[in-house]
């Protein structure tokens, strides 16, 4: 997995001229002493000077430095920065994955092909124990109807399908359709730990021929703390979220899965799938129509006989 950072400071962003000031002379003395240099965009004059700079992992010491540089300007001089950083996983992080995030093909949800999107979901509260509330949090209370001729439309600017129709079709909230080959696919490899419920095809009242919807058995909320490094706050174990940055790969022990194959790491355990990296490759062979990978998630082995009472997925 390969990180870049990135840095982009505003002149029209300074509160006032000290910090204009103190912007512009943080800009020239990172140029004049450290690469990589804070760059100007080329632009027409009225667009408003920023400067920029991106790091790789490289230059992993330097941009701490620069971000020090910026948190001193900040406190002394009231310069505004933005600071961002983002994880790009490779093909050797999935050739090398325990798990691997599987997503569908993505429809057009202007059609409304879940056609009791209102009932079926509802809200939930906020997290009790720390207040998040996260895009995916929905509590699904009935089975999916879907209208098969708006879903075939809601998917008709993608890519025709190879012959054997969409194997895997993202919804909304994260949940996700799959067709019974790659059911079958699972079934064939002896897969633990998911389970299916049934889509109700609108036009007959019946559950649908191809498609079910695919939830898993366990949710791995919190990942092994001796293994996985969270910078800042940490990962809340009734809801997943995030309170700080994961630095590396988010690591599972293996005494907490039960060898099961098909995880969630969402609480609804419907959503943020994945699926052992043995399972994925063989969907990708054998029903890969829209199957899309989305991440990784890396597997801990620790001495038998370990702490499994304080197992936190559930
Ligand atoms: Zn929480
Ligand atoms: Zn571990």
């Amino acid at each position: 997995m390969r990180r870049t950072w990135t840095v982009a400071l505003f002149e029209h962003e300074q509160p006032d001229a000290r910090a204009q000031r103190a912007t512009r002379r943080l800009v020239d003395e990172w140029n004049s002493e450290q690469t990589p240099a804070l760059t100007t965009l080329p632009g027409p004059d009225w667009m408003p000077t920023s400067w920029r700079a991106t790091f790789d992992e490289a230059a992993r010491d330097r941009v701490e430095s620069l971000r020090a540089r910026l948190v001193a300007a900040h406190d002394s001089d009231g310069v505004e920065y933005h600071f961002a950083w983002r994880d790009h996983v490779e093909e050797e992080d999935y050739a090398s994955a325990d798990f691997i995030g599987l997503l569908g093909a993505e429809p057009d949800l202007s059609f409304r092909f879940l056609v009791n999107e209102q009932t079926a979901f509802t809200p939930a509260p906020p997290c009790p124990t720390c207040g998040a509330q996260g895009p995916l949090d929905v509590a699904q209370d009935e089975p999916l109807v879907i209208d098969r001729k708006l879903l075939d439309r809601a998917l008709a600017d993608l890519e025709r399908p190879a012959p054997g129709g969409w194997d895997a079709v993202g919804l909304p909230y994260g949940r996700l359709l799959v067709s019974h080959r790659l059911l079958a696919t699972l079934r064939e490899r002896h897969a633990r730990g998911h389970r299916t419920s049934p889509v109700i095809d609108a036009a007959t009242g019946e559950p649908a021929d191809e498609l079910v919807q695919l939830s898993a058995d366990r949710a791995v909320l919190v990942p092994c703390p001796e293994h996985t490094r969270v910078d800042g706050g940490g990962i809340c174990p009734t809801c997943g979220t995030s309170h700080g940055t994961l630095d590396g790969y988010f690591w599972i022990r293996d005494d907490w899965l039960d060898d099961d194959e098909v995880i969630s790491q969402h609480p609804s355990r419907a959503a943020v799938l994945s699926l052992s990296r043995r399972l994925l490759e063989a969907v990708r062979s054998s029903a890969p129509n829209g199957v899309r990978r989305n991440g990784v998630t890396m597997v801990c082995r620790h001495r038998a006989g370990g702490d499994r009472r304080s197992n936190p997925t559930r």
